[in-house]
């Protein structure tokens, strides 16, 4: 399982599939590869689950869109998406794909009966941090305020499903007359309910409690990116699984660089005689403060790139550049001597720009940039 496969490509899909292609396509690899039609074939169920957790992701807007951007790598560091299906996950999913015109969902769980976990909900907390943070990747502790099952609940079996969590009929399949089964109403599927609970929980035996949840936020992450850390989520109700702990990041803005995706811009403001004169000055970068060399005769409006300065991308893949934009500083007040001084120079030879210097090329060369 280490070695995952491309989603779309486990579908046999292109990245722009809408969702019936998607659907389309689970279906079919689904009913090819079906445990009860693949008896004793371990490469079949292997390509079964694989094709569920595809279809897990790629079904669900908001992970397809992280899946779209982060691929395998940034699906949260505990778990991630799909790697932790089991078979019940993946029957549960069937009501969504064989549903409709093939008459109640499920058909395929059949064999497998039983009740099924309840899930709880997405928990989602807000991550702020700092473009320095963000250039390195960061292990945070955040304090969420979730739902947990309460101690002290006892449970009876569900009267309306006999505990089994579903509800059977017969019904007409596109593969002939089936059993299908359809989820309890009452008990969602768990087979049983709530017998008694603590006062302090909700009718679902559930209640908050404070808890602080460590989160490896990789390198690369932007404003709006969300995260999400499978079985971290709210509590399921009945002794269920965990919901999912969705971060969504906010990027903190520097005080003297600006982001543009992975490159960074910071605006610098250079002594006018350092550079006539040629002169070193001190940039910020987000691993510290570097110096680089400003030569004799750099023009107002140059910019120079620090390569590999800016940020990493998230899925590892090359690191952006530092731009570092030269503007003269005009003093705000002078002198008498200094006007003198100023005076004098203005008519001076060098100080009148040259007809080269007056060329739109010349512009064009001043602002090339270089590393
Ligand atoms: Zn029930």
């Amino acid at each position: 399982m280490s070695e995952k496969r491309d989603y779309y490509e486990v579908l046999g899909l292109s990245k722009n599939a809408n969702e019936a292609d998607i659907k389309k396509a689970y279906r079919k690899l689904a009913i090819k590869y079906h445990p009860d039609k693949n008896p004793d074939d371990a490469g079949a169920e292997e390509k079964f689950k694989e094709a569920a957790a595809a279809y897990e992701v790629l079904s669900s807007s908001e992970k397809r869109a992280q899946y779209d951007r982060f691929g395998h790598a940034g699906m949260g560091g505990q778990g991630g998406f799909g790697g932790g299906m089991n078979m019940d996950d993946i029957f549960s999913q069937f009501g969504d794909i064989f549903g409709g015109s093939f008459g109640g969902g499920g058909s395929f769980g059949g064999s497998r009966g039983g009740s099924r976990v309840v899930r709880g909900t997405n928990l989602r907390v807000k991550m702020k941090m700092t473009l320095e943070e963000i250039a390195l990747g960061v292990k945070k502790k955040i304090k969420v305020n979730k739902l947990v099952n309460a101690e002290g609940v006892t449970y009876k079996t569900c009267q309306t499903c006999n505990g089994s969590g579903r509800i059977l009929r017969m019904a007409q399949t596109f593969l002939g007359s089936m059993q299908t089964q359809s989820t309890c109403h009452v008990c969602q599927g768990a087979g049983k309910m709530i017998d008694k609970k603590p006062s302090d929980s909700d009718a679902q035996g559930l209640r908050r409690q404070e808890e602080v949840i460590e989160i490896d936020i990789p390198a690369g992450v932007e404003e709006g990116m969300q995260l999400s850390v499978q079985g971290r989520g709210n509590a399921g109700p009945y002794d269920g699984v965990s919901g999912d702990l969705i971060v969504v990041i906010e990027e903190i803005e520097h005080d003297k660089l600006r982001r543009e995706g992975q490159n960074l811009h910071y605006d610098s403001l250079v002594n006018f005689v350092d550079v006539v004169l040629g002169e070193s000055i001190e940039v910020p970068t987000v691993s510290g403060k570097v110096k680089i060399k400003i030569d004799a005769g750099t023009q107002s409006g140059k910019v120079l790139r620090l390569k590999g300065k800016g940020l990493p991308s998230v899925q590892g893949y090359a690191t952006g550049d530092l731009f570092v934009h030269i503007n003269v500083y005009t003093p705000l007040k002078i002198s008498k001597e200094e006007k003198e001084l100023l005076e004098k120079l203005k008519t001076s030879q060098n100080f009148i720009p040259t007809e080269e210097a007056r060329d739109k090329s010349f512009f064009k060369r001043m602002r090339d940039m270089f590393s």
